[in-house]
């Protein structure tokens, strides 16, 4: 909804990771081992993927989006941002309940052709449909069961929590309430980008 709204360029690692492991890169494989039992994969393997991004991809204005994960990221992000003088904006903490996390993993598909994001009930009727985009087929992402996500929470809290406090302290912070539907999340997300 970003890059349509703003023609804002959006950059996910967990998106370009995926990449990696459908064309069998070593560093897919070996982030694989760590995102399929819910861990995060190391700083260095992330920043070197933002950063060739940010070399390839030349516009003024993007959108990251599950990164920076760690203090050591959000350090790193800090260094390569300053580099090309295009100092960070802003930091959006999408603050959800486990309830509604727990149900949103069960319901969320991709599509194994164009990396769409979907969810049962929301854009597709059932798990057996194809995907609303390219008609691809669609698959449960390998991380997206109960025990998995137990960890990438404990990850979360340990790793990524103190984050909200690190964006606080440069006033960057902007907490939405994320429990909400997709319209009225992107809503509040809008008029903090246009403030
Ligand atoms: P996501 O698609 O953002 O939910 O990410 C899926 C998985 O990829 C995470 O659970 C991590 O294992 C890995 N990953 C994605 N982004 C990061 C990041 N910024 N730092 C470390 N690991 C990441």
């Amino acid at each position: 909804m970003i890059q349509a709204a703003f023609q804002i360029e959006p950059a996910s690692p967990g998106a370009m990771l995926r990449d990696e492991k459908k064309a069998g890169t070593p560093l897919g494989i070996e982030a694989d081992r760590l995102t399929s039992c819910g861990q995060l994969v190391p700083d260095r393997m992330i920043v070197g993927l933002v950063e060739s991004w940010l070399e390839k991809n030349h516009s003024n204005a993007f959108v990251f989006d599950g990164f920076p994960r760690t203090i050591g990221q959000a350090e790193a992000l800090e260094e390569l941002l300053a580099r090309l003088a295009k100092p960070l904006q802003i930091a959006f903490f999408l603050d959800a309940d486990f309830e509604t996390i727990r149900e949103r993993v069960g319901r969320r598909m991709v599509c194994e052709t164009c990396g769409n994001v979907v969810a049962i009930g929301l854009h597709i009727e059932t798990a057996e449909d194809r995907c609303p985009r390219c008609g691809g087929r669609l698959h449960r992402r390998n991380d997206d069961d109960e025990e998995t996500l137990k960890r990438r929470m404990a990850e979360y809290r340990e790793k990524s929590e103190p984050l909200n406090s690190h964006y606080a302290g440069l006033g960057l912070l902007r907490r939405i309430d994320a429990n909400r539907i997709p319209a009225e999340v992107f809503a509040d997300i809008s008029s903090a980008i246009e403030a």
